[in-house]
């Protein structure tokens, strides 16, 4: 899901596309690339050039060419499917070479279409679901042509969309129409950059920013036909003309990177509803629970299994500790979480009866890499959950489900554990089913909350400005003591780490039921107590803890959930998360915890995105 530009004007387009590409580098990417329009006689003709890896190497394969064309498309990818390749890299073209195309986001019914316009003789170059957009658009162009109709690139461009699934931002350019760039947009951003007789498009306006500050920002499933001298934005359904307003941006282009968010961690936290979005709309079809990546062959693996092991570092760990609980609660199997580097030398007892699942962002976390080639030589089977496509743990895991988070900048991870956690729930509950502990009822149960996820991400995130002042309120403490229990013990734990990383106080994750053992110690008036207390099996017993915490005057910031007047009344801070299935509760408990460690480093002047001694992929022992 990452960078889209275009350009069609009087200057040549090459340079202006690889500067904007490079504007969108900060983003991350595992490939580009580029097509550029050349007008010719009889017949304009499409160049397009792709590399593996980063811009430069994109930027010295081009010096050995000479493009001239006025009206080009660029790329850089984040692959969602197919590993990243020179291959698999955008822009795609249709078979006869005619029209091409540059993708961001999902299309999640392209299994079907492509084995469909296979069938119909189409020949596909790479294993990306982008490249069946082209084809469709190929083979509406071809119908409109053979019936005589008139109605163009636009019409073809608007029947493919039609039969597509899923969420993206499409630009189009065609040898058809060599005066014009298309586009289309369904839930992926894209705005369209006005200049004076020469148009852009971009999926982030910072990557034009240096052009123009003249946005026109398109909505949900409209189309724009952008020519060097005007721009016409239609409805996907009637092709009706919508007027667009032009919106002028004031921010700089640092601002707006950010999307005006003071940081990356800010805006990532924001992302999250989109996250979830993304994850439910590529796992639950149908009423079901389906990965890409399990065939029968899998699924009648896990059929056998008789214990699971969840293997991972920092914040992943702490996403194998909640789905040690989601995974007892569905599938009523043993089940232990370990740190990466503990179990790579602790010769772990696995065996073909096991199933070891090794969670990480990056894909390329040396322990876990370890701890997977460690399991793998003991014969368990192995799947990585894993964000980043094509990274090594992906390849060498036996099976592997992506998170499908987007790539994450900020150091302290935060969407990308939304991810995890989202994932392992929707795969404890498929592996209840699969070994036959829940029943039809239950399944549709879990599905009926889960589908309220995202929304419920967006009313926790909107109690930000209270989390602010509670902040405020603590910010100078130097030791804090977070305490859960059961599903919201891991969460106590990460929201401890979240506030060490970026605020480098001392914090300190605990099992509530433990604090009578030693941290109640600690407890006095000058101690912050950071309460996981919502709707439980165990909320009584919490409450007793927070009770204990009280009678020694230590200072209680409590989230629960919504409508607990109780909680409000004992606690310092409140904070609140709707009502929910346990199950899925840490999804949303997380979310004041990491707004909270936010501005506690903002109001001490932290250096947010990237803490001192930290690295966001973590390649070393
Ligand atoms: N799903 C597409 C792919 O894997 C688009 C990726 C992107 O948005 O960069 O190629």
């Amino acid at each position: 899901m990452c960078g889209i530009v275009g350009y069609i004007g009087p200057k040549k387009a090459l340079p202006i596309l690889m500067n904007s590409l490079g504007r969108l580098e900060y983003r991350g990417y595992d490939s580009s690339g580029i097509a550029v329009l050349a007008n010719g006689v009889p017949e304009s003709v499409l160049t397009v050039v792709k590399e593996k890896g980063k811009l430069s190497r994109l930027r010295d394969k081009l010096q050995r060419q000479e493009l001239n064309g006025f009206a080009g498309i660029g790329h850089t990818r984040w692959a969602t499917h197919g590993e990243p390749s020179e291959r698999n890299a955008h822009p795609h073209l249709d078979c006869t070479r005619k029209i091409a195309l540059v993708h961001n986001g999902i299309i999640e019914n392209y299994a079907e279409l492509k084995s469909r316009l296979s069938a119909k003789g189409h020949r596909f170059q790479s294993d990306t679901d982008t490249e069946v957009a082209v084809h469709l658009v190929e083979h509406h162009c071809a119908e409109g042509l053979k019936s005589g109709k008139k109605d163009g690139v636009l019409g073809a461009f608007q029947k493919a969309v039609s039969e597509m699934e899923g969420f993206f931002a499409f630009v189009l350019l065609s040898v058809y129409e060599p005066g014009a760039i298309y586009v289309f947009k369904r839930s992926n951003p894209l705005v369209i950059g006005i200049g004076d007789g020469e148009n852009f498009v971009a999926s982030d306006a910072p990557a034009v920013l240096s052009y123009t500050n003249r946005m026109i920002y398109l909505d949900d499933n409209e189309f724009a036909r952008v020519t060097a001298k005007a721009v016409e934005v239609r409805r996907a359904d009637t092709l009706a003309l919508v007027r667009k307003a032009v919106t002028r941006i004031s921010w700089t282009i640092s601002q707006a990177e950010k999307a005006g968010f003071p940081h990356f961690m800010l805006k990532e936290i924001h992302e999250q509803p989109q996250v979830v979005e993304t994850i439910l709309k590529e796992k639950l079809r149908a009423g079901k629970i389906w990965f890409d990546s399990i065939d029968q062959r899998v699924e009648s693996r896990l059929k056998k299994i008789e214990k699971i092991h969840l293997v991972s570092c920092g914040t992943a760990y702490h996403a194998g500790l909640v789905a040690n609980y989601m995974i007892g609660e569905c599938a009523r199997l043993p089940v232990e979480a370990t740190v990466s580097s503990e179990f790579r030398y602790e010769d772990p007892i696995v065996g073909p009866k096991d199933l070891v699942i090794l969670i990480t962002q990056s894909g390329e976390t040396a322990d876990t890499l370890a701890a997977l080639r460690e399991a793998k030589l003991k014969g368990a089977f192995t799947l990585g959950i894993v964000n980043v496509v094509g990274s090594t743990i992906a390849r060498e895991s036996d099976c592997v489900i992506y998170t499908h988070a987007g790539p994450e900048i900020g150091v302290a991870s935060t969407k990308a554990y939304l991810a995890q956690l989202l994932t392992l729930a929707l795969f404890s509950i498929y592996i209840g089913k699969v070994r036959g502990q829940l029943s039809p009822g239950q399944m549709r149960e879990y599905i009926r909350w889960l589908q309220k996820l995202p929304g419920q991400v967006r009313e926790t995130l909107a109690q930000q400005s209270r989390i602010k002042q509670c902040a405020r309120l603590l910010f100078e403490k130097k030791n804090f003591l977070y305490l859960g229990r059961g599903f919201n013990f891991p969460t106590a734990l990460e929201g401890a780490l979240k506030l060490k990383e970026i605020t480098y106080s001392h914090a300190h994750g605990y099992p509530a039921g433990e604090m009578k053992h030693g941290p109640i110690a600690l407890i006095d008036s000058n101690q912050p107590v950071i309460c996981l207390s919502p709707a439980s099996k165990t909320y009584d017993k919490m409450v007793s803890n927070i009770q204990e915490i009280r009678a020694r005057q230590g200072i209680i910031v409590s989230v629960a959930t919504r409508g607990d007047a109780e909680m409000e009344k004992i606690s310092r801070a409140t904070f609140f998360i709707p009502r929910t299935l346990e199950i899925f509760s840490p999804i949303l408990t997380v979310i004041p915890l990491q707004l909270f460690a936010y501005f506690v480093a903002v109001l001490n002047k932290r250096d947010v995105d990237q803490p001192r001694n930290l690295a966001k992929s973590v390649t070393v022992e």
